[in-house]
This record gives structure tokens, sequence and C-alpha cells, in this order.
């Protein structure tokens, strides 16, 4: 086993149970062996002291992830009892409802830093995002096929992480013969998600509480989607019977599956589909709506970008707001780990204030039970929402 010394002082975060240890906490790694990547290692103090044990990656600024804090060492077997006890507590958990769509694992607050697995239907999508998991790609399918008795399972390269953990980035079949596009239900909604191109792992399980926001409350009234990607609030919007649905979507592939979705979900849905900058269609739209969804990707992918996040932020949702009738709601959403639920306050009351549209938060809103956060990982907070009426 590799053995990595802290520097002095630096082993509060690792006694506070944070998974993560940072190149820049790190003295010296002691017996790296000839394929360290992702190995076990053991974590200790400067004095010596054992803090914990995990997966090892040399070219990462993560330089370890923490799985075990105490003194027994652990082996592969416990990656398998976790991800046992992460999908047994899904398929208990009634917060999360009827759906066959669900994220069965959710990295560290699961306990398995680096591994996110979501179930469509009949097919596992997993992505593999650090050297630890990376290396254990078997042993994490059999202990998933093992786990949810799928027929069939999934990888998702995930190039961003795996450049940054010095792996190659992997895509292709676990076990059985997924299809590509798979049809899944969630609380009476249908969608087509195309598990191999699509975004995340195809679909954005992360909004499905606010799915069932929209769902009751788009009855009758104007909706406008803005970043809808492939129709998640769209579809909510059409069934509960909304008077029009305005769908805009820079990406053509998830346009083009919204439509598709949308128009599975109702009759006569009085849908327009725009395939352009949601910044700019905003700007120049002369539209009137009732309700109106905003979730952009993420736009702060550091610190450094958290100013001009929250001008993004703000620009848009102030659009928005003139375009918006008179007690219309208006969901405002962002994805950013770096704009914070106070940040994105600050943001509505700013635009708000602009556009001369006064406005209460109704809902403060995020991701659903199948996505936890750990305590120790605050790290793992990333998607908040605002429900406010004009
Ligand atoms: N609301 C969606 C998820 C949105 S994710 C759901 O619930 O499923 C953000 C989406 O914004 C992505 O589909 C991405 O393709 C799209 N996007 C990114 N930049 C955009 C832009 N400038 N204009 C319009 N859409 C954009």
């Amino acid at each position: 086993m590799i053995d990595v010394v802290l520097l002095p002082g630096r082993d509060k975060a690792a006694r506070r149970r944070h998974p993560w240890v940072l190149s820049g906490a790190v003295a010296r790694v002691q017996d790296a062996a000839e394929s360290p990547q992702g190995a076990w290692s053991r974590v200790l103090s400067a004095e010596g002291e054992t803090l914990g044990f995990g997966h090892y990656c040399p070219a990462s600024q993560i330089r370890v992830r923490l799985l075990v804090f105490g003194k027994d060492p652990p082996d592969d077997a416990l990656l398998v009892e976790r991800i046992g006890h992460a999908v047994a507590r899904r398929a208990a958990d009634p917060l999360i409802g009827e759906t066959d769509a669900v994220r069965l694992v959710n990295g560290e607050a699961d306990g398995l830093p680096g591994l996110v697995v979501d179930r469509y239907r009949d097919v596992v999508v997993a992505k593999l995002g650090s050297a630890g998991m990376s290396v254990r790609r078997a042993l994490l399918a059999g202990a998933l096929r093992e786990a949810t008795s799928a027929p069939s399972g999934f990888e998702r390269a995930d190039p961003v992480a795996a450049r940054r953990e010095g792996v190659a980035a992997h895509q292709g079949v676990l076990w059985g013969a997924p299809e590509p596009r798979v049809s899944i239900r969630e609380r009476g909604r249908r969608y087509l998600v195309d598990l191999v191109h699509g975004q995340k792992t195809g679909f954005y399980l992360d909004q499905r509480d606010s799915r069932d926001w929209v769902e009751s409350l788009a009855a009758g009234r104007r909706v406008l989607d803005l970043f809808s990607y492939t129709g998640g609030f769209s579809v909510a919007a059409a069934r509960a019977g909304a008077a029009s649905l305005t769908v805009v979507e820079s990406s053509a592939d998830a346009l083009a599956l919204a439509r598709e979705n949308v128009a599975a979900a109702a009759q006569t849905p009085h849908a327009t589909f725009f395939e352009t900058d949601a910044f700019r269609f905003v700007r120049q739209d002369t539209g009137c709506y009732d309700l109106i969804v905003i979730d952009p990707p993420p736009l702060a992918r550091r610190a450094g970008d958290v100013q001009r996040a929250a001008r993004a932020h703000k620009d848009v949702l102030l659009f928005a707001l003139r375009r918006a009738a008179p007690g219309a709601l208006v969901f405002s959403f962002a994805c950013s780990h770096a704009v914070d639920a106070k940040l994105l306050r600050q943001v509505a009351f700013a635009a708000t204030l602009d556009a001369g549209r006064p406005a209460q938060v109704v809902r403060e809103l995020g991701a659903p039970a199948d996505h936890p956060v750990s305590l120790d990982h605050p790290e793992g907070v990333y998607l908040k929402g605002l429900l406010l009426r004009v």
C-alpha cells in the first residue's frame, strides 16, 4: 500500500471526514508502486497517525479520494458493499417516488468518490470520474449488475475527468446489450433518453422534483422553457395542459428529442421550438408568458468565473421578467457549485429591481432525494433554484 504523508497542520480536512486530500497538503509519498494510478493508499498525519484510506491519483489535484476514515485498511469488497447499500437505499426511498429513472450512486454522498451511476429502466449507465474508479471498471460493472439485476450496463466517457485524472477516456458496453435510446417513465411523464450522445448520462434526473412543480402549476398558462434540453419541463407543462409552449435550446439534437417528447405528451401542444441562443432569444422575444423556466448550463466552472456567471444569470432573468405577465411564475435555476443559494437570491433581487417587476420567493428548489449531499462534502451541492411569483 502507498503511504501518503501530509504536511504539518494539513490534517484538519481528513479529520473532519472530508474525502479529498489535495496535492498541496501532501508532504511525501512512500512506496508508490510501479503503477500507482488508482491504488489504495494510506493517509497519515505529519506525526505518523493513520487518518484514513483512499484511492491515490498522482496526476490529479485531488491526490487521494478517501473512502474510509480510521485505522482499518479496506479492500475492494468495500466498493461492492457500498454499491449494494446505495442501490438498496434508493429502492426503499419513498421520496424518490414512482419512476424507472433514478440516480443509483451519487459519488461522495454515497461513499464512492468518483462514481456516478444512473439507471434508465433496463440500462444502468455509469461514469467513472476518478483514477480509482477507472482502474476498477470490471469490479464495478460486476457489482452494479449484481445489485441491480439490470439486463445491461453502459459506461459513458467523462473526458474532462479523464484528463484531470490522467487516465484514458472510455465509453462502451459494461454488460448485456444496451439499447442506445431508452423510453423512461417518471411520475407519469414519458421521455426518450439518448444514452450514447445525450448530456450527462442522458437526462437531467436532478430536475425531477422541479418538473413536478411545473406540472402542478402549468395548467392554462403560456409557458416559456429556456434551455430546454430534451424537454424535461416542457413535457411536464404539456401534460398539465399549458395554454401554449415556447421551447428554446441551442443543441439541435436535444431540441429534436424535445419535439418528440412533447409531441408524445399532448394531443394539441401548441408548441413552438427555437434552436437558438436563449440569452439572445429572451432579449429579442416579444411574447407574454405566465410561467417561465430558466435552466442554463453551469455558467461558472471555477470560483473565478462567479461574477461573470452572476451577470449572465441576472441578464437572462431580467429580460425574462419583462416578458412575464402579472402573476407569472418564474423558475430560476443555477447549477454551478460556485453560484450558491445566497448569490442566486441576490441575482433575483437585482434582476427584479432593474426590470421594475417586484417578485416573491414562493419556493427554494434543489436536487431530489436520489442526489443526496454528504455533510462532510459541501462541494457536492450544485443545483439550486427559486420559484418566483411576479
Ligand atoms: N432544463 C433541462 C436541462 C437544461 S441543461 C431539463 O430539465 O432537462 C442546459 C441546456 O442548455 C443544455 O441542453 C444545453 O444544450 C443548453 N444550452 C447551453 N447553452 C445554451 C444557450 N446559449 N442557449 C440555449 N441553450 C443552451
